[in-house]
């Protein structure tokens, strides 16, 4: 990574710390300096679902392949339509889906017909059978029809050739659909993308370890797992390292030369065990920067050998929300993904939020509908940076901008419901 790509100069944007940098400035850089990972793969339909497309799929088919019914009825030519009155068809035989009439429908003749069925030979149109009267050899129409009605046209969804889904889309079950609906039962894909990831502390335990004094579970690592198992990245997990200049350096060199990105939480205050920016600085490029935001002001990253590298604060909730607004759009960018940014949506408060300028707050929030349907937040409990329970009671993250001071109830907020990563 060259310093051009990842500048470090001070944001001139922020009297409050000039050395910090607005959060969109982060995820900006970040993203200009993240380039997707060249493999793919060619794997089975069904194990496709969230991956990202490496090519364009075009249609070797039309879609419906063949003119059909789009309703149970009677089909007909338009000719048979009578201008007004009514008039007596002869029924001459039937057209079931993947069955269909083999003669061809004469003048004063139709056909029985079901929705998916190929429409016979002499046949456009089909009325419905709600809208016939029977007759002893047939049916009797009106003259409220249209010529051409309840008839779907070959490739009239999609045309042999066409392009139907493009490189970079990340597959939805929607598309696996559509993917099987034109008969294509492998995709190529971008390969899956390698993260390793630790936590950093002295006082941190595994469950399972007796909790002596001063001690606490590490909750990070699990947190992690979670997020990352949601983006379809392979995980490394290399465990809790010790707050040694030797061990951090070790999990530093293990995890770069085994992943594509390395992220790690923890240790990059400037606390006297704080080795993280220094092993980055020490193996690879660093750069350090203080977010103007809440939770999560110190953020590390950088690259060590081919690995991007993120360091995230240790704090439980301001892994979270660097994780949402800097990690996660890195990981679909190196999986070639061409995904839309979340929704930001705007709702009413119903309590006080208190905010300090400044800086961008990540609040975490209960967002609802009132009886009117309108949308209303509420934040979750106390907001700490150390408080686990305010992301894992809430449903979306309320952003007060830099500049914003306090919301008093009734005020309209932002509001970023969490996708399907957190
Ligand atoms: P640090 O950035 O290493 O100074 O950590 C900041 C705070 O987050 C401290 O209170 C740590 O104990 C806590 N912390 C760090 N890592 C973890 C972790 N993996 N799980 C839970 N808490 C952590
Ligand atoms: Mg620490």
């Amino acid at each position: 990574m060259n310093s051009a790509t990842i500048d470090t100069s001070a944001s001139c944007m922020d009297d409050y710390d000039p050395a910090s940098l607005l959060s969109e400035q982060a995820t900006q850089r970040i993203q200009s300096a993240v380039a997707p990972v060249r493999g793919f793969e060619k794997i089975h339909l069904r194990a496709a679902l969230d991956r990202v497309l490496a090519k364009d799929i075009r249609s070797r088919i039309d879609v419906p392949s063949h003119t059909n019914s789009a309703m149970d009825g009677y089909a007909l030519h338009a000719d048979a339509l009578p201008d007004d009155g009514t008039r007596e068809l002869k029924v001459v035989g039937t057209s079931w889906a993947g069955h269909e009439f083999q003669g061809t429908v004469n003048a004063g003749e139709c056909v029985r017909i079901m929705t998916g069925a190929v429409m016979p030979q002499g046949t456009d149109t089909v009325v419905m059978q709600e809208h016939v009267e029977q007759t002893a050899d047939g049916i009797r129409i009106d003259d409220r029809h249209r010529a051409g009605q309840n008839v779907r046209q070959a490739g009239e969804d999609i045309a042999a050739g066409d392009t139907v889904l493009r490189r970079g889309h990340r597959l939805q079950p929607a598309d696996l659909g559509l993917l099987a609906s034109l008969g294509i039962g492998e995709v190529v894909v971008t390969r899956r993308v390698r993260v390793a990831f630790f936590s950093t502390g002295d006082e941190l335990r595994s469950i399972g370890e007796p909790l002596e004094p001063g001690m606490i579970y590490d909750s990070n690592r699990y947190s992690l797992y979670g997020m990352l198992t949601r983006l379809g990245v392979e995980l490394i997990d290399l465990g809790v390292v010790a707050d040694t200049r030797e061990d951090t350096y070790n999990a530093f060199e293990q995890g770069a030369a085994c992943a594509d990105v390395l992220i790690t939480s923890g240790g990059v205050s400037v606390g006297e065990a704080d080795f993280v920016k220094e092993a980055l600085e020490q193996l690879g490029q660093i750069d350090f920067w203080k977010v103007a935001m809440k939770p999560g002001r110190p953020l590390a990253f950088g690259k060590i050998k081919d690995a991007y590298f993120f360091g995230l604060p240790g704090n439980p909730v301001s892994v979270m929300v660097t994780f949402y607004l800097f990690v996660q759009p890195a990981l679909k960018r190196l999986q070639g993904g061409t995904d839309t940014p979340p929704l930001l949506l705007q709702a009413r408060c119903t309590t006080k939020l208190r905010k300090k300028a400044g800086r961008t707050e990540y609040q975490r929030g209960v967002l609802s509908q009132d009886d009117d349907g309108e949308l209303v937040v509420d934040k979750t409990g106390p907001q700490g940076s150390g408080i686990l329970r305010s992301m894992a009671d809430a449903n979306c993250f309320i952003v007060l901008p830099l500049e914003a001071e306090a919301a008093e109830p009734g005020d309209r907020v932002q509001v970023l419901p969490f996708s399907e990563v957190v």
